[in-house]
């Protein structure tokens, strides 16, 4: 690529709310210990890989031919798992929806249910990519505030509900990057306002997004069990945290059938390829060897959050296999002290804080002991 446009280039006629945009995306470093974007530490066991290598051997053989569009087998198999995962019944390959990482999932819901002259609604400090769903597919963006401890205030949330009338309302719970589970009743309420909330009295459809939902502390319940009386609820989930599948992207959903069936129509033909289908269902048949490490990352997690506490650090609670803590004067010092030290973590969220991820107990290791040198 030539850098000096040619004197008589034509100007592209690029949309002007990208004019200026970079492509999104966390630094992607070489550095020994990677603790930036909520991987699993843990890679695939060599029975799993011997597994999905198979059934990629098998997909190849038939690649001269498109992949099975509706890929059923694919969807019952994820509607299996989350029955199992959190103990719901009623579940079938109608109420599963996947794509290409949660993040083509958000998107499909957005080309949907968003559009112009329509709203996407969530509550801040919250996932970055939210909004640049809504920018790619003209879909206007509002942003509520979380409360100082990041919760949401059911009461608060639902006014807004009702004042911005979105299309759709985002709400990752676990939240993105302040690890903060919604309590199923703050769901519920706002499931009941949202019945009429979205465009023209219609309802908003609710997206509960559970990308970190199994690594959820004891006692804390998925919004998968509200599924069956909400019509507007969509809850996603994906293969890439705690599977330890980012790789593979393999995003998905659970909601009614006739949501299901809005997202099939935006979806490109054969969005999700015979190879990508048949990683997922070679992984899905060892689900509890790749999870076998869940137990020990949440273990992990709340041993970290304890030292950033002993530490005279603030750690916020963690549902997920992060921690948010801080709070730093100059948090990109911090950030870059550590770095400097071999370990790379996000500099993210409201200012102050830093977001890490847990990994294995060599790395976290390695990361508190950074940790303390910089902070000196
Ligand atoms: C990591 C993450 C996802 C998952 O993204 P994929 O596209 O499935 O890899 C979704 N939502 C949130 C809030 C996340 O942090």
């Amino acid at each position: 690529m030539t850098a000096t446009p040619l004197p008589d280039a034509p100007r592209l006629p690029i949309r002007p709310e990208l004019a200026h945009e970079e492509p999104y995306g966390a630094p992607q470093l070489d550095v020994p210990i990677l603790l930036n974007v909520n991987e699993n530490p843990y890679p695939p066991s060599e029975a799993v890989v011997a597994d999905v290598a198979a059934a990629v051997a098998v997909a190849t053989r038939g690649l001269n031919r498109y992949p099975d569009r509706e890929f059923r087998k694919l969807r019952t198999a994820l509607a299996t798992y989350l029955e199992r995962e959190s103990d719901v019944g009623g579940l079938d390959a109608d109420h599963l929806w996947a794509a290409n990482g949660s993040n083509e999932v958000m998107l499909h819901l957005l080309q949907a249910f968003g559009g112009p002259g329509r709203t996407a609604l969530s509550f801040a400090p919250t996932y970055s990519m939210y909004p640049e769903y809504a920018r790619d597919t003209n879909t206007a963006w509002v942003a509520g505030r979380r409360e100082e401890d990041f919760s949401l205030d059911p009461e608060a949330a639902a006014a807004l509900l009702r004042e911005v009338r979105p299309a759709v309302v985002l709400l990752p719970s676990p939240n993105n990057p302040t690890g903060t589970a919604l309590p199923l009743d703050t769901v519920q309420h706002l499931l009941d306002v949202a019945r009429t909330t979205g465009p023209d009295g219609a309802a908003t459809v609710v997206v509960i997004d559970e990308a970190y939902a199994e690594f959820r502390r004891a006692g804390v319940p998925s919004a998968l069990t509200l599924l069956g009386a909400n019509p507007h609820l969509a809850v996603s989930r994906t293969m890439s945290k705690a599977f330890g599948l980012a790789g593979a992207r393999l995003g998905y959903l659970a909601a009614a059938p006739a949501l299901v069936d809005a997202l099939r129509v935006v979806r490109l033909p054969y969005h999700l390829s015979a190879v990508t289908q048949a990683v997922a269902l070679a992984a899905l048949a060892h689900t509890d060897e790749l999870m076998a490490q869940v137990a020990s990352l949440r273990d992990e997690r709340d041993a970290l959050a304890t030292w950033l506490l002993e530490h005279g650090l603030d750690a916020v609670p963690s549902d997920a296999n992060f921690i948010l803590f801080g709070k730093f004067t100059d948090r990109h010092a911090v950030w870059q002290g550590l770095l400097d030290r071999g370990v790379l973590i996000r500099e993210t969220g409201p200012d102050g804080w830093l977001r890490v991820t847990v990994g294995t107990p060599q790395e976290t290791a390695a990361f508190t002991q950074a940790l303390v040198e910089v902070l000196g």
